[in-house]
C-alpha cells in the first residue's frame, strides 16, 4: 500500500471522491463530473487553475464529458475539493461504485437543447446522495437527444429524446448495456416514458442493481443472470418505480447550451489550462459563458445571437485554434493510466500519418486497453490494445485488434494481434 507522510492511504476508499491511484508513486487522477458537458467559463478557469497548480497543466477531456486531472498528489485534495466546491463542481461519484457523471450525445442531434435539463435534474437527484453510493460498482447514464451514434447502447441506463408533445418531453429507456471485455448491448426497458417518470424509473433500477448485484459486477451482469423478463419484475415493485416527479418549471429551458454549435477540436482531449482559459473569456464573449465538452472530446460554443458562429470563428481562428482534424477519440493509454497497454496519444499521431482521405473522413477511437474508455466498438473504426507480446531484447510490446462498423450495432473486430506496423500498414489500407 502506498504510504504518505500521512500513512498508508487506502485507494479504495478514495474512488468515491472521484479519485483513482495513476501509479505505484502514488500519483492521483481526479475526475470532475460535468452535467451534459456543459460547464460554465467560470467553472473552466478554476479547473485551469486547479490544473497548474495542483496537476500538470492540462486538462484530459473524456468522452462522457467529464474532465480527469493527472499528477494529483494526496497531500492537495482538501484543497483541490474545496476550489471545486467554491464553483459548484464536484468529483464524488466521479469514479468507484456510484451513479456516474450525466453524459448527453453532443451529436448534432436537434434534442441537445432539450435533454440537457433531463441531465441535470438527474445530476441533482443522483450526485452525492448517499442512498446511491456503496453500488457493485460503476452506474453510468447518458440522456441522448436522438439515436445517432447509438451511445444509448453502451449505458447502464441510456435514456433516448423522442420529441415534446403535450408539454411534456418523452424517452426511450435502455438498460443493461456496456463496454470493458465483455461489450453488451443495452435492451430497450420501456418505450415512451414521460420526463416526469424517468427520475423515478431511474431510481428503481439503481436500487435493483444495489440489492441485487455482488460486487463488483455491472447491471449487465445482473440480466445476463436473471433474464430481462425477472429484471423487469424486480425492477416494477420497487417503490420508486410508479411514481411521477412533477419538477418541471418555466426556468427548465434557461442556462442551456443553444444556438450554432462551434466546434473547437483538441486532440485526444488534451487541452492546456491557458487554451482552456482562452476558451473561457471566448465563451464569455460569443457563447453565452457556456462551454460543452463533446463526446469526441472537443469543446463547443454555442452561438446565440443574430452574427451567428462567423465572429466566434474569426476571433477562433486569431486565438491560434486549429480547424478540423480527424475526429478521434483517445484514452489516456499508458500515458496516464496504470492499465494502459499502448501509448495511444503517440499511436494516433501515427495512425493519423499513415490515413488516406476516406479514412480521414470516418470517426476513430483507440483505447489502451481492453476496458475500450473510448468507445472504439462505436466508431466507424476503432483500435483495443488488446495485450502485451515480448519483443525484441524481452521488450513489450503492445497488439492491437481493429474494429469496424457499419451498422447500428458495436463495431466487430476485423483484424486482431496486429503489431504497430501492420496496424499502420492496415489503416493505410483504408484509402
Ligand atoms: S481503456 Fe484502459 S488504458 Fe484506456 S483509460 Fe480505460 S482503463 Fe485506462
Amino acid at each position: 500500500m502506498f504510504m504518505s507522510t500521512a500513512g498508508a492511504i487506502d485507494f479504495q476508499k478514495l474512488r468515491i471522491d472521484g479519485i483513482y491511484q495513476q501509479d505505484k508513486e502514488g500519483n492521483l487522477m481526479l475526475r470532475v463530473k460535468v452535467p451534459a458537458g456543459v460547464i460554465s467559463g467560470l467553472q473552466a478557469k478554476r479547473v485551469a487553475a486547479i490544473s497548474e497548480r495542483f496537476s500538470n497543466g492540462v486538462l484530459h477531456l473524456t468522452s462522457r464529458g467529464s474532465i480527469e486531472l493527472h499528477w494529483v498528489q494526496w497531500p492537495d485534495l482538501p484543497a483541490v475539493t474545496s476550489e471545486l466546491t467554491a464553483v459548484g463542481l464536484t468529483s464524488r461519484g466521479a469514479c468507484g461504485g456510484a451513479v456516474r457523471g450525466i453524459s448527453c450525445s453532443t451529436g448534432l442531434s436537434e434534442g441537445f437543447g432539450e435533454v440537457q435539463v433531463l441531465a441535470r435534474k438527474l445530476q441533482r437527484h443522483f450526485a452525492g446522495n448517499p442512498h446511491f453510493e456503496g453500488l457493485p460498482k460503476k452506474f453510468k447514464i447518458a440522456v441522448e437527444g436522438s439515436y445517432e451514434g447509438s451511445r444509448h447502447l453502451i449505458q447502464d441506463l441510456g435514456l433516448v429524446y423522442l420529441g415534446t408533445e403535450d408539454g411534456q418531453r418523452w424517452y426511450d429507456v435502455w438498460a443493461a448495456g456496456g463496454l470493458g471485455r465483455q461489450p453488451t448491448e443495452a435492451f430497450k426497458l420501456a418505450g415512451r416514458v414521460a420526463e416526469n417518470r424517468v427520475i423515478p424509473i431511474v431510481e428503481a433500477v439503481v436500487r435493483v442493481y444495489k440489492t441485487h448485484t455482488p460486487k463488483p459486477k455491472r447491471l449487465k451482469h445482473l440480466v445476463q443472470k436473471i433474464g430481462e423478463q425477472r429484471f423487469r419484475e424486480l425492477v416494477e415493485v420497487e417503490p420508486a418505480f410508479g411514481k411521477t416527479l412533477e419538477i418541471a418549471t418555466p426556468l427548465d429551458g434557461a442556462l442551456t447550451a443553444k444556438g450554432e454549435r462551434v466546434v473547437v477540436p483538441v486532440f485526444a482531449g488534451e487541452l492546456a489550462a491557458a487554451d482552456m482559459n482562452r476558451l473561457a473569456d471566448l465563451a464569455d464573449e460569443h457563447a453565452g459563458g457556456y462551454l460543452t465538452l463533446t463526446a469526441d472530446q472537443d469543446v463547443a460554443l454555442f452561438v446565440d445571437g443574430e452574427s451567428g458562429g462567423d465572429a466566434l470563428r474569426k476571433a477562433l481562428d486569431e486565438a491560434g485554434f486549429g480547424g478540423p482534424q480527424v475526429t478521434f477519440r483517445v484514452c489516456p493509454g499508458n500515458h496516464e493510466c496504470c492499465m494502459g497497454l499502448s501509448a495511444t496519444r503517440d499511436v494516433t499521431r501515427q495512425v493519423v500519418e499513415a490515413l488516406g482521405a476516406k479514412g480521414r473522413e470516418a470517426v476513430w477511437a483507440i483505447s489502451g486497453c481492453p476496458n475500450s474508455c473510448s468507445q472504439p466498438q462505436l466508431g466507424d473504426y476503432g483500435i483495443i490494445t488488446s495485450k502485451l507480446v515480448s519483443g525484441d531484447g524481452g521488450k513489450k510490446a503492445p497488439r492491437f485488434d481493429l474494429y469496424r462498423r457499419e451498422g447500428k450495432a458495436f463495431g466487430q473486430a476485423i483484424r486482431q494481434g496486429l503489431s504497430l506496423e501492420q496496424l499502420l500498414a492496415a489503416v493505410g489500407e483504408i484509402g
